[in-house]
Parts: structure tokens; C-alpha cells; sequence
């Protein structure tokens, strides 16, 4: 089966002692590197010279605005393995939300000067997100990055044309089932968010990678009552048409 892991962090030092080995493993995998900032941009990049199956996603991390670095910076660095902009957004678990909705316009501006679709990082400020689309539209649309809102979120969030990301949590808890329930199966993706979140049957304090995408695989197709095949091959085809990629 085809693999696409649309979302993960090889830069990361987690991946320090076996990167290459790793990403040598995964080499039938389509992979999206998202950069967090400046230097993890420039590595991304990196890394979609070095390996034919990784794309990149550069942007600022909501976790990373107070360094206020330039996104122009962006620009500079792009080449065409570049698919989207982000991962951008508001995450209340993180300080300066005035300044996390200030990027994420930049973000959205950017995407949209570059025609790319935007990755949307989104914590507990769905109504926030929601109303920055609204008065911020993509035109690209993008992802809605490990989708943690309610029902009624994604019904809005759908009718503006975005994609919903999954990742180990919903092996671990049905409360994601409704949602996945409701989701049309073509606007569904997976992501590892390596090496964050593995999931089920993986330890939860271990580190992932795009090998148990699988996994995340299999419980939407239970819940969707599903052939796995099916499902698998519909959700490869729904990462290349998010990111443009042939
Ligand atoms: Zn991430």
C-alpha cells in the first residue's frame, strides 16, 4: 500500500542519532517535513534535497512567535518541493496569543502571495481560527492539523474547504469517532506529527515515526466500517490533492 505521512518533525533532535538510517527505511513513503522557525526551515529544506520522498511545509510554530523572526525569510529559501505554509495558528497552551493571531495572518498572507495551502496548528481556539478564516480566507485552503475540535467545528471548518488531519490520539480515545464518522472520507488525512503522539498499540512515551501511520489508518477504517485498502489508498490520494503534489 501507498504511505503518506503529512505531517512531521525528522529535524528534531529526537531523530539526531538515526535520521538518515530512518528516513532511508521510510524512502516509500511520501513524507511532509514541517520547519518550526528559521534553522528548522533551512533543515527542512535539507532534507528535501537529500531525500526524493520529502516535501517541506515551512513556517513559525505558534510556539516559536516571540522570536518575531522575518517570514519573509521564506522567500529566500523556497525550492518547488516546498507544498505548503505553516504550521501556523492559536494554541493556548502556548504565551502571546495577540502575537500567535498576528503571524497567523501573516502566514495566511504569505500562503496566499505564494499560492500554497496553509497547515493550521489549532488548540483550544477553534471560535479564534475560525473567525481569522473567515475574515482571512486561504486560497488554497490546507489542513486543519491533528483535529481536535467538536462536531460542530468541523462542519464549519469543512464548508471552508479544509482537509482534517488524525494522528495517535484517536487510537486512544473514541471520542474522535463522531467526527471521523461525519467526515467524507476524501477530506480525511493522516499524520504521525512524528516524533510526537504514537499511536495505539505503540508505547505512549515512545518516540514515532511514519512507520505506524498504519495504525491511525486502521482505526479510521473501523470506524468508518470500511476496507482498510480502500481506505488507505483514498487517504494517499487526499494528501497529494491537499499539497498539489503529482
Ligand atoms: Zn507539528
Amino acid at each position: 500500500m501507498k504511505y503518506f505521512d503529512t505531517h512531521t518533525h525528522y529535524d528534531w533532535a529526537e531523530f539526531d542519532e538515526d535520521r538518515k538510517l530512518l528516513l532511508k527505511k521510510l524512502e516509500n513513503t511520501i513524507i511532509v517535513n514541517i520547519g518550526v522557525n528559521g534553522s528548522s526551515n533551512i533543515e527542512t529544506i535539507k532534507y528535501t534535497n537529500e531525500y526524493k520522498n520529502v516535501y517541506a511545509c515551512l513556517g513559525l510554530h505558534p510556539m516559536n512567535v516571540s522570536t518575531m523572526e522575518d517570514l519573509n525569510n521564506i522567500k529566500e529559501i523556497m525550492n518547488d518541493k516546498v507544498v505548503a505554509i505553516g504550521e501556523t495558528g492559536i494554541d493556548y497552551k502556548f504565551p502571546n496569543i495577540e502575537l500567535q493571531k498576528e503571524y497567523f495572518i501573516k502566514h495566511i498572507n504569505l500562503a496566499n502571495d505564494l499560492n500554497l495551502p496553509i497547515v493550521i496548528h489549532c488548540r483550544k481556539a477553534h471560535e479564534e481560527v475560525y473567525n481569522i478564516l473567515i475574515n482571512n480566507p486561504v486560497n488554497k485552503k490546507g489542513i486543519m492539523h491533528c483535529y481536535s475540535g467538536n462536531l460542530e467545528y468541523a462542519k464549519k471548518f469543512l464548508k471552508l474547504g479544509f482537509y482534517f488531519g488524525f494522528d495517535g490520539p484517536v487510537t486512544r480515545d473514541n471520542k474522535y469517532d463522531e467526527i471521523i464518522k461525519f467526515l467524507p472520507l476524501d477530506k480525511i488525512i493522516v499524520e504521525t506529527d512524528a516524533p510526537l503522539m504514537p499511536p495505539f498499540p505503540l508505547d505512549e512515551n515512545s518516540r514515532c515515526d511514519s512507520s505506524s501511520l498504519k495504525y491511525i489508518i486502521k482505526k479510521i477504517a473501523k470506524v468508518k466500517n470500511m476496507d482498510i485498502d480502500i481506505v488507505t489508498n483514498q487517504i494517499f490520494l487526499n494528501s497529494k490533492r491537499v499539497y498539489n503534489i503529482k
